[in-house]
């Protein structure tokens, strides 16, 4: 398709799964009673975002929907651990919002160039070496890896631009872009050629540099979904200040009054936000006016709104520096971009208590404890955070495991053994 601009794709990602633990002993010749040797479970890799600069929409994840890591390898006898499975890490354009998809909730914004990682390898599982101890020689029991962690996320385009160029097709305003930055963006005199969205720098002088950002032109009915809708509108909507671009040379017929009230009532029924955000009028085609009073007409107008106007001629390049100036001027006075604080927190883990809990006691007074819920709950939880291990402890008494450990005969100061995680049991 022709205008396939893609600035949203749902995709499944899926973290590796830990390698299992092994039981193996230590075997040599004419050594009677090799110790426990079985090497740990590899961790599974990570799902990782990173934002990479060469990349201006979502295009890529239109033909590639799952996204898994690899699994971490299982151990092996002689205290060998498997190999970790390699990080997976998907590139994505700067601005990409990522959403829980069942709940819509932004889990991160991926704005900063700092990696995120969207889905945990599971941890290996630890092999039976890891279980001796003086009491306990040997162990014949190891540990299976801890399942990856995956999520149904929805990604979204937001470009990070601090000025938004918004306006008819055909109005210039990819020749703006051209003339102030060195992007090269098509420009061409028929409608609809802006398909996807064109970022430059504009160097202000002083060391003074903003962001400017050509979307796809805005057609009437575009905030009811008519073309290509709200799509792109999404694009603007982290923009400091627009430049609103009319064609005031009468050329194509148009009035530049009415075209300059549709963009903005276009706008408003997008957002109410956008509706307010700062704009500054660029009166563009001055160079080939056929009727002062176009300009006049439209510069009374927006004066009246409380809108700066600047006549200029972006193929002529004039005005174009005074415009440039007023938009760097401006923006010093308006607060940064937005970035958006994540909203989605991860749902602790379905617990199915009525799944069975297998418990051996060893010889030395250890309780292994093992099964699927067990399992997930731990590849939930991080031991190493006080609010987790609260929570892990509650979610233990709740599901009965104490109470069947005390019917067992559970003493206290017995060791409780539950994957890579082993405590001592106190009532
Ligand atoms: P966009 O659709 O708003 O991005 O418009 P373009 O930048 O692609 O320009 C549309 C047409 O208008 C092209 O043929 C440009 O060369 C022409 N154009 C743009 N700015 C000016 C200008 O200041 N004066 C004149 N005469 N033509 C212009
Ligand atoms: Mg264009």
């Amino acid at each position: 398709m022709a205008n396939s601009f893609i600035d949203k794709a749902r995709i499944t990602v899926r973290a590796g799964n830990g390698g299992n633990g092994v039981v193996s002993f230590h075997r040599e010749k004419y050594v009677a009673a090799g110790g426990p040797d079985g090497g740990d479970g590899g961790k599974g890799g990570s799902v990782i975002l990173q934002v990479d600069d060469n990349l201006s929409t979502l295009m890529d994840f239109r033909y590639k929907r799952k996204y898994s890591a690899p699994n971490g390898m299982d151990g092996q006898g002689g205290r060998r651990s498997g190999r970790d499975g390699e990080n997976l890490i998907i590139k994505v354009p700067r601005g990409t919002l990522v959403r829980d998809t069942e709940s819509g909730e932004i889990i991160q914004d991926m704005s900063s160039g700092e990696p995120y990682v969207l889905c945990k390898g599971g941890r290996g599982g630890w092999g039976n070496s890891h279980f001796a101890t003086p009491t306990r020689q040997v162990p014949r029991f190891a540990k299976g890896g801890l399942p990856g962690e995956s999520h149904d996320v929805v990604l979204e385009l937001k470009l990070l631009a601090d000025v938004g160029l918004v306006g008819f097709p055909n109005v210039g305003k990819s020749t703006l872009l051209s003339v102030v930055t060195r992007a090269q963006p098509k420009i061409a005199n028929y409608h609809f050629t802006t398909l996807s969205p064109n970022l430059g720098v504009v160097y202000a002088g002083e060391g003074r540099s903003f962001v400017l950002a050509d979307i796809p032109g805005i057609i009437e009915g575009a905030s009811e979904g008519a073309g290509l809708g709200h799509d792109f509108l999404r694009h603007i909507d982290r923009c400091r200040l627009l430049i609103h671009v009319v064609d005031v040379s009468g050329s194509e017929g148009r009035d530049p009054v009415q075209d300059f009230d549709a963009i903005n009532a276009e706008l408003s029924q997008y957002s109410a936000d956008l509706e307010k955000r700062p704009q500054i009028v660029a009166a563009n085609k001055s160079d080939i006016l056929e009727d002062p009073e176009n300009l006049e007409r439209l510069r009374a107008h927006v004066e009246k709104l409380g809108y700066p106007l600047f006549e200029i001629s972006a193929a002529a390049h004039k005005g174009v520096e005074q415009l440039m100036n007023k938009v760097s001027e401006t923006l010093s006075t308006l607060p940064p971009i937005v970035v958006y604080e994540p909203e989605y927190v991860p749902k602790p883990p379905v617990i199915d208590y009525s799944q069975p809990l297998d418990i051996q006691r060893l010889d030395d007074g250890t309780w292994v404890v093992d099964g699927p819920w067990l399992q997930r709950l731990i590849g939930n939880v991080n031991l190493n955070d006080y609010e987790s291990r609260m929570y892990f402890d509650k979610t233990l008494r709740d599901s009965g495991l104490y109470q069947q450990l005390e019917d067992m005969g559970i003493q206290d100061g017995d060791t409780v053994s539950l994957y890579d995680f082993e405590f001592e049991y106190q009532r």
